[in-house]
């Protein structure tokens, strides 16, 4: 660990109660080091830190986000120098809402601070922790450059027509509600791998990307610009995730206010935090959800074909949005290694130039890779998503 740190960007998520990091190289990807600090604010909190030299892990209090940065300090000090002698040439900050005034990696001063502060209303549950991370990361770490990268921000280039809700114009504009998309920076990084693995130029490749992890994302592109996608003014919208009911009827929110008599708070917990895959199944890790489907569990499976049926509706929504669409790329925990929603996501679909090939959908492989069969017109690939890198990468621009 002693030099390899020299050089790497470190990359912050830092989340509403935990906070994710890496050392990255921004030239080969190369990680020098990793870690997690959970659970915090909890009784029982865990710091774990992989590094070339072994892992440390660890279980105590962690009172606070600022306590938590500390720590990760202090076990880097551990196996090699200090954080602010570790020869990092900058910080990454993963921030979630960049509304309307944040569209690309932006070097953090007092004012984006208090600009990403402000955003808070958007992103009520995001851009508080991930404030908080930047101030105590810039206290520990002063004389290097702190650069944020939105998660909304590829999403800046969205037609009106795409990003417009059909509610009263006076309304929307007083309270900025717009669709802005989320995961941008996954869509973007694995859309221009996409382009690269096809050896083609971004510019002539109609694409869908599905970034299905623990929060899951559709999204249409075009000549590299992102024309639509299925989160909206949060990152409830679209798609069925894991936690996270997706599309449903507003109408439903107001019966569940007049009718279950549940307060603002209890509906946004239940449609945020117990609906998706864990509200209609009980689990909401896809791998559990399998094994459940796999024992005949009924509302697991209903839960995994709700969940296939939102995405082969959007994937159909892209196509015509499109035009056509020359690739169709999955990414993220679920999309990456699961050969059942790959499969029945594009099952049946050889009128439209789509054909998923059995043997290569089923290869066990970690690689980038085509999945498609020869005589498919579209190319289905797998893609793992790197947002890390792409974050090292922007803020080492700033270097
Ligand atoms: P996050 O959105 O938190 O970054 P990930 O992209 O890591 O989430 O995706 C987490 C999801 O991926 C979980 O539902 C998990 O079950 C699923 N997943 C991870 N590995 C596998 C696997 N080998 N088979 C099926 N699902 C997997």
């Amino acid at each position: 660990m002693t030099d390899a740190t020299d050089g790497t960007v470190l990359v912050i998520n830092s989340g509403s109660s935990s906070i994710k990091f890496q050392f990255v190289r921004p030239d080969d990807g190369h990680t020098a080091g990793s870690g997690l600090i959970e659970r915090i604010g909890e009784p029982e909190g865990r710091i774990i830190f992989h590094h070339s030299g072994g892992d440390i892990e660890r279980t105590l209090t962690i009172t606070d986000h600022r306590a938590g940065l500390k720590m990760l300090s202090d076990v880097v000090a551990e196996v090699g120098r200090p954080l602010h002698e570790s020869g990092i040439i900058a910080v990454g900050h993963r921030i979630v809402h960049g509304g309307k005034v944040f569209y690309e990696p932006t070097l953090i001063d007092d004012a984006v601070v208090r600009e990403i502060d402000r955003l808070s209303s958007l992103a009520p549950l995001h851009n508080p922790p991930n404030v908080i991370g930047l101030e105590v990361a810039r206290e520990e770490l002063p004389d290097i450059p702190h650069v944020a990268v939105f998660d909304t921000a590829f999403f800046h280039s969205l037609p009106a027509a795409a990003a417009t809700y059909a509610i009263d114009r006076e309304v929307a504009k007083e309270h900025d509600i717009r669709r802005y998309g989320f995961h941008g920076t996954s869509h973007e990084y694995v859309s221009g791998r996409a382009a690269a693995f096809l050896d083609r130029d971004p510019a002539e490749l109609n694409q869908i990307v599905l970034h299905l992890g623990n929060g899951a994302s559709a999204s249409a592109i075009k000549g590299g610009t992102a024309i639509d996608t299925s989160m909206g003014l949060t990152p409830l919208e679209g798609l069925v995730m894991g936690t996270r009911s997706g599309d449903i009827d507003p109408g439903v929110v107001f019966h569940l206010r007049r009718s279950a008599g549940l307060d603002v708070d209890e509906i946004d917990n239940l449609l945020n935090r117990k609906s998706g895959l864990l509200g209609l199944s009980g689990v909401n890790d896809f791998r559990a959800l399998l094994n459940l489907v796999g024992e005949g569990d009924e509302d697991a499976k209903l839960a995994y074909d709700v969940y296939v049926h939102r995405l082969r509706r959007y994937i159909g929504a892209y196509m015509v949005e499109l035009g056509g669409v020359d690739v169709i790329t999955f990414t993220g925990g679920v999309g990456e290694n699961n050969i059942d929603v790959r499969r029945d996501s594009l099952a049946d679909l050889e009128r439209l130039g789509i054909v998923v090939d059995d043997a290569r959908n089923k290869e066990e492989n970690r690689d980038e890779r085509r999945i498609s069969s020869d005589r498919s017109d579209v190319a289905v690939l797998v893609i793992p998503t790197d947002e890390e890198l792409a974050i090292a990468r922007a803020a080492a621009e700033f270097v």
